[in-house]
Parts: C-alpha cells; structure tokens; sequence
C-alpha cells in the first residue's frame, strides 16, 4: 500500500449516522480538519486550526480513543479499518468522509479513496462548494450528501452559483441536499434551492433539518417546517429530518 499523501484529520470513530437520507445507519467517520466556509452556526470541532494530534478510536463504537499526530497517513487508517471490517464483519454500511469541508483535500483523497472503497462503501459530506475539487473524486464516491447554505441561517453569501454547479457534478452518482432551517429561513430561499435542484433532476432527495438549539429542541415551529416543506411540491422527495445523533447521544 502507499503510504503517500498525508492529511490533517480530526477524528475517526464509528456511529450512528445522524442527518440525511443515510440516517440510523451505522457508518465509520473519516473527519478531515479545516473549511472553506464560516457558518454562523458551526459547530464542528478543529475547522479553525489543525489539531496536532487526532483521535482514532481503537474499538468501534466504544469511544476509547487514542493519539496520534498529524497529518495522517493513509496507511495508518487503513490498518486501523482493515481491524475492524475483519473483526466486526458487516457492523458499517460505509465510510463517511466529512469536515470540515473534505474536498479541501482532494489530492489527498484521490489516492485514499480507492484503497479505503475496498473496505466499505464510500459517503462524501460536503459543503458543496467545491465542484472543480469534486469531479476527479466522482469515480471513488458511492453517496453524495451535499448542503445548500442558505444566507439566513448560515451568514453565508453568494453560493448559489457554486451550488449549482457542484450538484450538477454530482448529480452523476447517488446525491442528496441537505439544507438547515430556523425561524429566519425565508420563503424565497427554499424556493430558489428547488428551482436549482429541479432543473437538474427533481428526483434529487431534498432533506430539511431544523437547526438544533442548545436545549436539544429544534429552533423552529411545526407549523412553520410544514409550511417551508409545501414550499418544495416540485421535488419527488422531501423529507423533515432533525439531527438525531444529538438526542440519541451519539457523537
Ligand atoms: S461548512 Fe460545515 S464545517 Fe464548514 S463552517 Fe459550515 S458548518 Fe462548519
């Protein structure tokens, strides 16, 4: 195996799957430090500065956590997922790549993903933003979950464009959009992201998350996640699904 290309990752450790169509399903998290984007409501740990060291659980699921520094090399996960898929035949459904934004490390990723896909199927959570960075990956991805940032509830601008074009990408394989709602989400933004997503394929599953607040509530009314789901008719699915993994205490 190459022991190429390193990466500066946060974390690796196995759960449950939260958010998106994947939601319940047991999946091993690949999360690489660092974004592009500044949302208002992140809450990812190690997006500001790459952690020294990163988290690697020994035992899936168990939380029992060792160090080891950055960047990583693919060897190192690899070893350490070859353990698992051997002694836990059949527990994951995939790998989930995720940030941070993972696409900021594409080269690194071109010469993982291939070696990583002979192990479990491979799920890319993204931002959506980085088309260019997307389409030499597309060959190694098996899912797609990509965001829409709305301005209102993320602070982020002018990304529609870049949205637009990255769904286009990856439109060619498994894809789904997820956006986060609050009680700022205005009527015009979820109209525009089905516009966007029609005119590529209306079939495209749309997810709507309400944001969760500290209290572990969702930060909007059942009325008002009705409404915002009449506003998406066009589209063949639209599901309302909050981040599970918060209230189920998974990380
Ligand atoms: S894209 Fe994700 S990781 Fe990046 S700032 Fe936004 S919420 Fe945080």
């Amino acid at each position: 195996m190459s022991n190429g290309l390193r990466a500066p990752l946060v974390e690796c450790f196995s759960s449950i799957q939260g958010e998106g169509v994947l939601v319940g399903l047991r999946q091993v998290f690949l999360r690489l430090a660092g974004c592009n984007l500044n949302c208002s409501f992140c809450d990812t740990p190690g997006m500001s500065e790459t952690p020294k060291e990163c988290l690697l659980e020994l035992t899936p699921g168990r939380r029992d956590f060792f160090k080891v520094p950055n960047p990583v090399g693919l060897e190192r996960v690899a070893t350490l997922l070859e353990s698992w898929t051997e002694g836990w035949p059949g527990i994951h459904h995939s790998i989930s790549v995720t940030g941070g934004e993972p696409l900021l490390y594409a080269k690194e990723l071109k010469e993982w993903l291939p070696v990583l896909r002979t192990l479990l199927p491979v799920y890319l959570e993204t931002n959506g933003t980085l088309a260019h960075q997307l389409a030499p990956l597309m060959p190694h991805l098996d899912y797609i979950g990509m965001d829409f940032k709305l301005p209102s509830t993320s602070g982020c601008v002018n990304l529609w464009d870049a949205h637009r074009a990255f769904l286009e990408t990856a439109s060619k394989t498994s894809v789904f959009v997820k956006i986060v709602i609050d009680q700022s989400t205005e009527d015009w933004e979820i109209e525009r992201s089905c516009q966007m997503i029609m005119a590529v394929n209306p079939g495209i599953p749309l997810i709507l998350q309400p944001m969760t607040l500290g209290s572990g509530a969702v930060a909007l009314p059942a009325l008002r996640m009705l409404e915002l789901q009449e506003l998406c008719s066009g589209l063949n699915e639209v599901r309302v699904i909050p981040q599970t993994h918060k209230f189920m205490g998974q990380l």
